[in-house]
């Protein structure tokens, strides 16, 4: 049996085709399976009996399976996926007036070591296929849409790939999902309204600008290569003017203005106003805004977040030389879904979950 969330578009039209079914029978069920969320073959009312008997034969649908759900003060939602093995990945929804952004995992672990990120504290896992990264979406919007009107759109109109792993090192995998979240007969989500946040995979962007042009977010994080090499260990292989270059030339194929730079705010470590003024000079060829996330701490980390006071002042820096800075909100902060403690401590808290699930207490 084949995993339907397993495949593209293209693959399937060619399954079909081969056992003699019409292709554009393909984009029906893919508007079944995406649009309407339907997930019994029989209930696909304008597909014909032997298309559905021929679905049922060969095909299944598996999502991935749900260890933990919870909902936030603020109304972020936070689920735990099981990855097997004792392992798990998160997936976050952040409701807002006009929107809801879904930040999506795309491997459990992470292997690029980013110092101040919990997740590369615990090393890589495994990647996600484009199941479990589709089925967080699908999921979502599923379980969301008793809580929202979704006469007009779905609960989830903004992905953002933010959650755990890096999303460029899972090359294949993230492109075939972002494909189907663009696509029409799928969701049909606008390429603004699709994120993919990097740490700066060069070869990867220059291949992602061609295939699938989404909003790109670079977790910049420093000014310079010394501070950079650092905290970033990626950057000894693509250092900050090959990473610019590629961001530059990424905004001359894909249909945005501009790049969102993430920067985290360590204290005493990339939060002086001397650094701000380098980032000023830095990116000066680069279209960009800058989004200031202040640390979010897990423990032994080794690093404190900036005060309220250096972010602001680090943020006026960025604002008086005309680059639009925001600073991010911490949401979901008493159910963990804050950024970078995604799935913190994974192993620990999947045995703990798992535990309280084997006792009734979940
Ligand atoms: N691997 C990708 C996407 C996942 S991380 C990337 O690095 O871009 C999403 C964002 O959270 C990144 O900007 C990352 O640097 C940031 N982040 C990681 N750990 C954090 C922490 N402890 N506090 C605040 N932000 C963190
Ligand atoms: Fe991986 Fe991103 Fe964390 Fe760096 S910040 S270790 S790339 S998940």
């Amino acid at each position: 049996m084949i995993n339907l969330l397993d495949i593209d578009l293209k693959t399937f039209q060619d399954q079909i085709a081969k056992s003699g079914h019409q292709p554009f029978r393909a984009k029906q069920l893919w508007r079944w399976l995406f649009k309407e969320e339907q997930t019994d073959f029989n209930k696909m009312t304008d597909l014909a009996k032997d298309f559905r008997l021929f679905l049922s034969n060969n095909y299944q649908l598996n999502f991935p399976k749900i260890n933990f759900d919870h909902v936030s003060r603020d109304g972020t939602r936070k689920w735990l996926f099981d990855m097997g093995s004792n392992n798990a990945i998160e997936t976050v929804f952040i409701p807002e007036k006009n929107r809801g952004t879904l930040c999506i995992s795309s491997q459990v672990g992470c292997a690029l070591e980013c110092t101040f990120c919990s997740t590369g504290r615990q090393g890589f896992n495994r990647n996600l296929s484009q199941a479990e990264i589709i089925g967080q979406l699908w999921l979502a919007n599923h379980l969301l849409s008793n809580d929202y009107d979704t006469s007009e759109h779905k609960p989830v109109t903004n992905v953002v790939m933010m959650g755990m792993g890096e999303p460029l090192a899972n090359y294949d995998q993230v492109a075939s999902s972002l494909k189907i979240m663009l696509d029409d007969k799928a969701y049909g989500l606008s390429r603004r309204r699709v994120t993919v946040s990097t740490s700066g995979l060069v070869p990867a962007i220059e291949k992602l600008k061609y295939d699938c042009p989404v909003s790109l977010a670079i977790s910049l994080h420093a000014p310079n290569n010394k501070i950079r090499d650092e905290i970033v260990p990626i950057n000894k292989k693509y250092p900050i003017e090959v990473l610019l270059d590629s961001c530059q030339s990424y905004l001359e194929e894909a249909p945005r203005d501009f790049i969102t730079m993430e920067y985290v705010m360590l204290k005493d470590v990339n939060d002086q106003d001397q650094h701000a003024k380098e980032l000023v000079d830095l990116v000066k060829n680069t279209p960009c805004k800058f989004n200031l996330i202040p640390f979010n701490p897990f423990p032994r980390s080794g690093y404190e977040s900036s005060s309220r006071e250096r972010i602001l002042s680090f943020q006026k820096i960025l604002m008086d030389s005309g680059i639009v800075t925001t600073i991010r909100k911490t949401r979901g902060d008493d159910i963990d879904a804050a950024c970078g403690q995604l799935a913190g401590d994974v192993k620990d808290k999947t045995k703990r979950t798992l535990r309280l699930i084997q006792e009734g207490k979940r």
